[in-house]
């Protein structure tokens, strides 16, 4: 079993019964993009995936996704394509056309782009498709040029590289979602175009407990980073626009100084975008996508996302199993490694503030040295589950609880199982209950990490057991 957690994104890719009981199996967290699907929609499909789910008696986790702030074409007139050097006018509303002249070329966007631009500006269309340079605004009027030649499409989003553009989630359409989502009892919610923690902050207010994931996709929210990683339940690293707004060229290197910071935080990290971008169309990976995934695992990130690979794709099984393997294959590597260590964000810049993480770092230490089959963990909440694995120990953790809900959201964090446990009073029968589970699990050699029972907040205790051999029946 693999440690590194997925997500996919749902679309019409997994409306069949055969892949999407594939999917249900084999990951950890369905995505679904608010920005495309209607409410009945996500229903419905929420309806297939929970009824599937049962079937197999495996359990998903449902993300919803807002669109925040990105700022969309909404309509374009006389053109779908354009030539490389092709003039076009961007505007704000339709009664702009009047001041252009017949046969030019139109973008409409949802948002008075010409006050947070200049000359020389460069308009990214999608994740970089099509490049426009500014030649100059007119009142609400942006002429540019383009740079090379695609068909451009209504709903796309555009970016602006060079700008800081004034806005915020959540927005009116992302407050609307966020109601669905408290509704329909969602996991997760992830934030996109957070820019400081005020964002999240007001987005918990409406959320209460489903946890938040914060989309790291421009240049504020990398320089706010630490507040929001603090608020946050986890990031996501949104390559696509993140891309766009702080350069291609410093991608990789913002991306290590994420990971770093949610080692520091002990919070988990998402890779996103991009991962296996090619399967949309073929059933075998690039090279370089390959690589990507497999320095990622190396680098021991919680979880990576799947978007139009599985949403539109034409190979969805084949995806998520190239992207199993490579992941196995990588995870087998570093397999043997005693020390617990996330390359940089060691254990040295872990903050051993507290008992319960004090006790976390000794249990993982001795895991590793001693390579137990396994850290269990029993766990109301879930705390105890997360700070073991924030460490990123060689041993799974499996956490031992019966919520749904912490099971669920335990769905995006490193090599973390659930199992449920039998009730108990005391510690000794805990500690029995957990034997049981091992025996059943083929495992001799554990470690428990526990508190008073039935009572939250109380990790103090760390338990070695190694059963007897002939025990074993
Ligand atoms: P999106 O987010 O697919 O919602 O744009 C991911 C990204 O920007 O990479
Ligand atoms: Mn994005």
């Amino acid at each position: 079993m693999i440690k590194t957690k997925i997500i996919v994104t749902n679309g019409p890719s997994l409306r069949s019964a055969r892949v999407l009981k594939y999917i249900v199996k084999n990951t950890d967290v369905i995505r679904f993009n608010f920005s495309h699907a209607k409410e009945f929609e996500i229903l419905d499909a929420i309806d297939r995936i929970k009824k599937v789910s049962s079937e197999l008696k495996k359990g998903i986790a449902i993300l919803g996704d807002l669109s925040g702030p990105k700022i969309r074409i909404k309509g374009l007139s006389g053109f779908d394509h354009v030539e490389k050097g092709d003039e076009v006018n961007i505007l704000y509303n339709k009664k702009e056309a009047r001041n252009s002249a017949v046969g030019e070329k139109n973008i409409y966007l949802d948002y008075k782009l010409s006050e947070n631009i200049k000359k020389n500006n460069i308009i990214f269309y999608g994740d970089g498709e099509l490049k426009f340079a500014v030649k100059g605004t007119y009142g609400d009027r942006i002429v540019a040029k383009a740079m090379n030649s695609s068909t451009v499409k209504v709903d796309k989003g555009i970016n602006v590289f060079g700008s800081r553009v004034n806005l915020a989630p959540p927005t009116e359409a992302d407050l609307k979602f966020l109601k669905f989502a408290v509704k329909n009892d969602f996991d997760f919610i992830a934030v996109s175009f957070v820019k400081s923690p005020e964002n999240i902050k007001k987005i918990r207010k409406i959320t209460k407990d489903i946890d938040i994931i914060s989309k790291i996709e421009t240049r504020e929210a990398v320089d706010n980073i630490d507040g929001i990683i603090k608020e946050s339940d986890g990031i996501m690293v949104a390559r696509g626009d993140l891309g766009l707004h702080v350069g291609i060229e410093k991608l990789p290197i913002v991306q290590q100084y994420l990971l770093k910071k949610c080692g520091e935080y002990r919070k988990p990290i998402i890779i996103a975008t991009q991962l296996l971008s090619s399967m949309k169309d073929n059933p075998f990976p690039t090279r370089a996508e390959a690589n990507d995934i497999a320095n990622n695992i190396l680098d021991k990130v919680d979880c990576v996302m799947l978007s139009n690979e599985t949403a539109v794709g034409n190979y969805p099984i084949e995806t998520v199993d190239t992207l199993k393997k490579i992941i196995s294959n990588a995870e087998g590597f570093i397999e043997n490694e005693t020390d617990i260590n996330r390359k940089d964000a060691g254990i040295n810049s872990i903050n051993v503030n507290k008992v319960n993480i004090a006790i976390s770092v000794a249990a993982a230490d001795i895991a590793g040295k001693f390579k137990t089959d396994c850290i269990f963990a029993p766990t109301q909440t879930g705390t105890t589950a997360k700070i073991l694995s924030s460490l990123k120990s060689q041993s799974n953790v499996i956490a031992l609880t019966n919520s749904l809900k912490v099971k669920n959201r335990l769905g995006i964090w490193y090599g973390v199982r659930v199992m449920p446990i039998d009730k108990y009073e005391t510690t000794n029968q805990m500690i029995e209950n957990v034997k049981e589970i091992a025996k059943k699990e083929g495992m001799r050699r554990f470690i428990i990490v526990s508190g008073t029972p039935n009572k939250l907040g109380t990790t103090d205790t760390l338990k070695y057991i190694e059963m007897e051999k002939n025990k074993k029946q």
